[in-house]
């Protein structure tokens, strides 16, 4: 459709322009906001499903915009991917979470930190060496690191990240397998991958009760994970009946709106 007079491919052509300006704004703004430190770490715990008391916590990245106030993820990680900053985030991020871990330590609460970890990261020639750095520099114990990695983009680049992966193991870290069962993953690759726990997503447990099905997925992958020695986190756990289910399923570990919304650093002190 023309608009006053413009042809259709002008008005695409400003269309593109003015989205092109939107992500490059996006990018500049995010590019200050990690200089800046006006990004943000919330954490959500993750609760041990015997004892019911807090083992962990994941922590999870917001951007503290000054003028537009606190954005998520969704908002920025796709442009923070992209554009490669997501490994300056990245570096940021698990220095602060091996710091926020440390203070814990020091305050006598012995829990897990889980910090995500894109694939570009993981593919940087120097990062296990960073990842050792930054726990040498916070003193905080590699045991108590967990990095959590989509299934999926591991898998893509299989031979490069498996090396990776052993190499952070053998340092004391933990590898947790995060949103299994999204990708398109083979069973095969679970026995090769050299990993610790695994994150079934949310969106398995959102159909488990309604439906037998759903949940006999569910059932499988935590049978599955614990034939394999693995450790099974669910995720997006929020509502009491399916706490109910998944102890009966013998998952070991749950986490979600249910135990409480990722929370602010002060925060967490009142839920552990
Ligand atoms: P994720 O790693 O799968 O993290 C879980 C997401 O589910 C978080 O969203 C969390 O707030 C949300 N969540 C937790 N419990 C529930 C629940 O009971 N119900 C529902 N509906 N949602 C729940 P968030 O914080 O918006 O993060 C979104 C994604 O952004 C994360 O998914 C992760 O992939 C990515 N992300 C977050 N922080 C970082 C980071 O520091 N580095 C990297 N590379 N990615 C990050
Ligand atoms: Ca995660
Ligand atoms: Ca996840
Ligand atoms: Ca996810």
């Amino acid at each position: 459709a023309k608009r006053k007079g413009k042809s259709c491919y002008q008005w695409f052509q400003e269309r593109f322009e003015q989205q092109m300006l939107a992500r490059l704004y996006m990018e500049k703004g995010l590019r200050e906001a990690i200089a800046n430190n006006h990004l943000v770490l919330h954490y959500q715990p993750i609760v041990d499903l015997v004892t019911g008391t807090a083992v962990g916590l994941e922590a999870l990245v917001r951007w503290q915009h000054p003028e537009r106030g606190l954005a998520f993820p969704d908002q920025f990680m796709s442009v923070a991917e992209e554009s490669g900053l997501i490994v300056d985030m990245g570096q940021w991020v698990l220095r602060a979470a091996c710091q926020f871990g440390k203070e814990l330590l020091d305050n006598g609460k012995e829990l897990n930190l889980a910090v995500n970890v894109s694939v570009k990261e993981l593919l940087q020639a120097d990062f296990v060496d960073q990842v050792a750095l930054v726990l040498s520099e916070t003193a905080f114990p590699s045991r108590y690191l967990e990095l959590e990695i989509v299934e999926t983009l591991l898998i893509e680049n299989f031979s490069v990240a498996i090396p990776k992966l052993r190499a952070l193991r053998s340092i004391g870290v933990q590898i947790s397998l995060d949103d299994f069962g999204t990708g398109y993953s083979s069973l095969h690759y679970l026995t090769e991958l050299p990993i610790d726990i695994i994150k079934i997503d949310r969106s398995f447990l959102a159909g488990a009760m309604e439906s037998n099905k759903q949940a006999a997925i569910v059932e499988t992958m935590v049978a599955l994970a614990h034939r394999l020695q693995l450790t099974v986190v669910a995720e997006g756990v929020e509502t009491e009946e399916q706490r109910q289910f998944l102890k009966q399923l013998c998952c070991d570990k749950v986490q979600g709106y249910l135990i409480s919304k990722p929370v602010d650093q002060a925060k967490v002190y009142e839920l552990i």
